[in-house]
């Protein structure tokens, strides 16, 4: 858009803090949500729900102010949508829980409505020539200071503050949606503490330190979305999608997260807290004992090796994939090295990474993943350099996702590719493609990656004699069911059973509104899943699940019955799955798949894989 940025006055940051309701009481009080990952947390609440706006005021041409115009109209869609899914949740609170939280989300949703501070903001667009984002805050700032200063009885002070900071958060609230706010700091994170926001995107999650956290809960997001998964990978205890959670909450507030379990407990009474205290140091004894297995072989009690590999989202991983005992990284999840920064990483900096993590594991095989863009992985460098639009797309998951991005910017896929590349000179490394549907996808990588290749020896650049295997990941349906063409181009493939069980129950995999019909266990996925390994090791190539279900050791006994020997999973997952082999026999193991296979209904399944109903 053509914006004009003459007079951009001192950036001007929005209040922080947040409008709740009137103090609620010290009771306990248990919510739940959805168990991420395992582990009980006991801490404080972390206050920086939501980071502060900060609106850069901005004039604008009059030519310009019907673009204006619509970015607030998005923007207050865009709220509307996020107040509306808060406040449906509603009902699966306590009663007393529903009266004190329900009242300030229709507050809430009024102002977005035909409000007077939708007609003020829009007025001050094309009357006063300001941006969105400077008309929202005069305005709202406007109407605060109007309450604020409206005569009144002396016992109405506190109301009227609290109308004016309501005003203000739905401001704030708009504000972040108009900038999208780039990223949130977490550096004034006390340890110990517990984060509450919600909702936390993978990029957000990518910033926490796990050493100085003690656990996170949020009111969105699903059992294996990326956030998810990326907690897990840090090992720090998880709640998500706990329904009115933080409007329950205030900074500094004792609570506990049970990630084992699903549930989050505002003020805990003594009781509680001395039963809390006895599971984190039963968990802590388990995870000793669990230790233990690091240096035994993953082999089942009839002599059949199982190759368990580890999967890695932050560098910060590193540690732990060693403690684990995982015989290599099974899938590096590249996506870290894009995102909170505002320009992309080039050839240089990725290489430097990828030869660390090939050095940290000394001889065993890495297997990168090229970046996968796309769904709920915003990377806001890949915005800033117009890679991809800022408009945000209605279908993001069915967009131009992974290996359709890089095939549709080689600029950016040869990029990586020489990196990764370069690093194949330090240790054993194979190439992952993402979201892969076509032979042709393969094949015109293929020449993309020899030639990238042959570019880098003229450079003099040293790289393995004999390429990196080229594999991909199969995790969509349309992957799975051809996957005996997609084995004729393909060296190996990756089963990503997250996005394979999305994509083929049409159920968002971090949408806590559709978690209960998020299934792997789904005989449509476990179809699909034995479709694409049979295809494999019909052609003895390489394939393995890389998926959140490879962690599960409930399920490493069908998996293997259906003739699966290499799993990957995140690195605290390695000993509880080298356990579950270690206590099987492959027969039993093909005995027990077939009776799963022959299943219809998945209650039934999960009654026999988990011994419990759904
Ligand atoms: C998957 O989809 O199962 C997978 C491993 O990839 P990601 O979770 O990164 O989408
Ligand atoms: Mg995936």
């Amino acid at each position: 858009m053509n914006r004009t940025n003459p007079p951009a006055e001192e950036p001007h940051p929005a209040p922080p803090a947040v409008a709740k309701p009137a103090e609620p009481t010290r009771q306990e009080r248990r919510l739940t949500g959805i168990a991420v990952s395992p582990g009980v947390a006991i801490g404080p609440v972390f206050g920086a729900i939501e980071p502060p706006a900060v609106v850069v005021r901005t004039r604008i041409h009059a030519s310009d102010s019907g673009a204006e115009t619509s970015r607030l109209e998005a923007a207050i869609a865009q709220s509307r949508k996020q107040l509306l899914k808060l406040r449906a949740r509603l009902g699966v609170l306590p009663e007393d829980s529903q009266a004190e939280i329900a009242p300030l989300l229709d507050a809430y949703l009024q102002m977005v409505g035909p409000s007077r501070l939708v007609r003020g903001a829009k007025k001050r667009i094309t009357e006063g020539l300001v941006s969105a984002e400077t008309a929202v805050f005069d305005e709202s700032e406007a109407i605060a200071e109007l309450i604020q200063s409206m005569p009144a009885e002396d016992d109405d002070r506190a109301g009227r503050r609290r109308r004016a900071e309501e005003v203000r958060e739905i401001g704030r609230r708009l504000i972040r949606n108009l900038t999208r706010a780039p990223f949130r700091s977490f550096t004034a994170l006390p340890a110990g503490a517990v984060l509450v926001a919600e909702f936390l995107r993978p990029a957000d999650a990518a910033l926490l330190d796990p050493a100085k956290l003690a656990g996170v809960a949020t009111d969105e997001g699903g059992a294996d979305g990326h956030t998810a998964v990326m907690l897990r990978a840090l090992g720090v205890p998880t709640v998500l999608g706990v329904p009115g959670l933080s409007e329950a909450t205030r900074p500094g507030d004792l609570v506990i997260v049970n990630g084992t379990a699903g549930t989050v407990i505002i003020h805990p009474s003594p009781a509680t807290l001395a039963t809390a205290r006895r599971a984190v140091i039963a968990f802590a004894r388990e995870q000793q004992r669990l230790a233990k297995l690091r240096r035994l072989p993953a082999i089942t009690e009839d002599g059949e090796e199982v190759d368990l590999q580890a999967n890695l989202e932050l560098p910060a991983e590193l540690p732990l994939v060693a403690q684990a005992g995982a015989a290599g990284i099974g899938l590096l999840r590249s996506e870290f090295l894009f995102m909170n920064r505002e320009t992309l990483p080039d050839e240089a900096a990725q290489y430097e990474t990828y030869r660390s993590v090939v050095e940290a594991m000394a001889g065993d095989p890495v297997t990168i993943r090229v970046l996968d863009w796309g769904g709920e992985k915003d990377i806001e460098a890949l915005q800033t350099e117009g890679i991809v639009p800022v408009t945000t797309d209605p279908n993001p998951a069915l967009g131009l996702r992974g290996i359709r991005l890089l095939l549709r910017h080689p600029e950016l896929f040869e990029t990586q590719l020489a990196a990764i590349l370069r690093s194949s000179a330090h240790g054993p490394v194979r190439v992952l493609l993402p979201m892969v549907s076509t032979t042709a996808e393969i094949r015109e990588t293929r020449d993309i990656y020899e030639r990238v290749a042959r570019r880098l020896r003229r450079r003099g650049e040293r790289i393995a004699e004999k390429l990196p295997p080229l594999g991909i990941m199969i995790e969509t349906p349309g992957a799975a069911l051809s996957a005996d063409a997609l084995a004729l181009e393909a060296d190996f493939f990756a089963i990503g059973t997250n996005d394979l069980t999305m994509y083929t129950l049409a159920v968002d995999r971090a949408d806590s509104d559709v978690a209960h019909l998020y299934d792997p266990l789904h005989p449509a996925v476990l179809r699909l899943v034995q479709f694409a390994t049979e295809a494999a090791l019909r052609m003895r190539m390489p394939v393995s699940v890389c998926g959140e279900m490879a962690a599960n050791p409930r399920l490493t006994k069908l998996l293997l019955g259906l003739g699966l020997r290499s799993f990957s999973m995140n690195a605290a997952a390695v000993p509880r799955v080298k356990q579950a082999v270690r206590n099987t026999n492959i027969d039993d193991c093909a005995r027990f798949a077939r009776k799963v296979m022959e299943q219809t209904d998945p209650a039934a399944i999960r009654q026999l894989v988990l011994g419990a109903a759904s």
